[in-house]
């Protein structure tokens, strides 16, 4: 069976011993990067990039239009990203994970929703947003505790929005009040990828509301602690991807679950969401990639006026400008990826990444339907969850108008 842990390590008394050269070390990284073109990947990104496109194909695929229909997460899936060190990319080591690099988890994102962003944004969201919060904030208990689970068998998620919190989301009104050692966590959360599935929950609560925003901070509960899971939203898009809402009837927490320190939850959240749209965009370039993918072979099939609709001009120019706005995501995407791996700032590339691949992401999968005419409209082909899957592009992880208003914001800083 597949395994990341072949791509990133070789296993020595059942640990994994990572082969990573090329971003072992910033300098490695600063020097490859000032040499190379942003597709030139280490040997352990592309043999990763193949092995999770093998993965998605055999496994994924079969599935695919079996969990849309039926709105549910295939649980052999789940466990095939697991078992492949999927859900740890990044992880050390010595917390059961692949101890890779960011771009190995944006290309993973990448291949996956070449086949299926449903499953993509679950790979996503466990790497990007929740494996990076306990990495970069969390104490050695709590990295001891949850880290391994995460990279191995348990789904974590991500609790920020609420039903009255969305872009402004440090309006948010789920409250902890401090109680001896233990915090008692009361309110709810809406829209949370992977609660159907997750164990482990990452919940931005505000301790102090007197200090407005600055008194967010984040939690990590467990489920039995008492986490109520509502049932699964019915979406038009990402359907096997559970969203659920989250209820906390005063939840005891104990102190220690604080991630990081009290009061910089909203830290943290800026954070962990202004990288965490990488992912984001690179699901949306895969996206873009796997519907154009499919769609092409179909022009050069189908013939009318004696001619194969591939070879009318109408059609030419505009898979060719399409072609090269796929082109023009993905290099926003990598090089937002590679200016994080460097250790440089990056939220103005990110946040464009984000911005124009969701756009790309919309347009192409909406163009593939009408350039396979009638059957693009049927369910007979996945042409037309590509379009459904596309349209989250540009509401999670920020909404194309913050995008745009972060955007604006560095440009008047750079000219006013
Ligand atoms: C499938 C799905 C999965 C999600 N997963 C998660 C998750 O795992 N964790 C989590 O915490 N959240 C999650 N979310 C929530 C998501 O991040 C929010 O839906 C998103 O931030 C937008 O918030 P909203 O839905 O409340 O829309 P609103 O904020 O109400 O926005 C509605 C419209 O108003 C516009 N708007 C709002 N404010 C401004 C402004 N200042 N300037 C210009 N336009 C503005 C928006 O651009 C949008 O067009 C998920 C949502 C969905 C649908």
């Amino acid at each position: 069976m597949f395994s990341v842990a072949r791509v990133f390590s070789k296993p020595v008394s059942g640990l994994r011993v990572p082969l990573l050269r090329s971003f072992s070390t910033r300098s490695a990284v600063c020097s490859e990067a000032r040499l190379n073109s942003l597709y030139t990947l280490s040997e352990e990104e592309q043999m990763l990039k193949t092995e999770v496109a093998r993965f998605a194909n055999d496994k994924v695929k079969p599935l695919v239009q079996e969990m849309d229909e039926n709105e549910t997460l295939d649980k052999g899936i789940l466990k095939g990203l697991f078992d492949a060190g999927l859900m740890g990319i990044e992880t050390p080591v010595e917390y059961g994970g692949s101890g890779g690099s960011f771009m190995s988890a944006i290309l993973t994102v990448e291949e996956l929703a070449k086949i299926d962003p449903s499953i993509s944004v679950i790979c996503d969201v466990q790497n990007t947003l929740v494996n990076t919060l306990f990495r970069k904030f969390g104490s050695k208990h709590l990295k001891e505790k949850y880290l391994a689970r995460l990279a191995t068998d348990t789904v974590g998620c991500f609790g920020l929005s609420e039903a009255n919190s969305g872009s402004d989301a440090f309006a948010l009104k789920t409250r902890a009040v401090k109680d001896g050692s233990h915090y008692i966590i009361t309110g709810s959360k809406l829209w949370i990828t992977n609660s159907g599935e997750a164990d482990i929950f990452l919940v931005f609560a505000n301790a102090d509301p007197s200090a407005g925003y600055k008194g967010i901070t984040c939690f990590v509960l467990d489920r039995d602690m008492g986490v109520q899971v509502s049932a699964k939203e019915k979406k038009l898009g990402i359907r096997c991807s559970s969203t659920c809402g989250l209820t906390f009837d005063g939840i005891m927490v104990p102190e220690e679950n604080i991630l990081g320190e009290y009061g910089k939850g909203y830290k943290y959240a800026i954070e962990i969401l202004n990288e965490g749209r990488i992912g984001i965009a690179a699901q949306m370039v895969g996206l873009a990639q796997g519907v154009f993918d499919m769609t092409l072979p179909y022009l050069f099939e189908r013939q009318q006026f004696g001619e194969k609709i591939g070879e009318f001009q109408g059609m030419q120019h505009q898979y060719a400008q399409a072609a090269t706005e796929i082109e023009a995501a993905r290099l926003l995407t990598y090089n937002a990826a590679r200016l994080k791996d460097e250790g440089q700032p990056f939220l103005y590339q990110s946040t464009m990444a984000k911005l124009y691949a969701s756009q790309i992401a919309q347009k192409v999968s909406s163009q593939c339907i009408d350039w396979m005419g009638g059957v693009g409209f049927t369910r007979e082909y996945p042409i037309e969850k590509f379009y459904r899957d596309s349209k989250i592009g540009t509401i999670y992880e920020g909404t194309s108008n913050i995008q745009l208003s972060t955007i604006a914001k560095n440009l008047a800083k750079r000219y006013s």
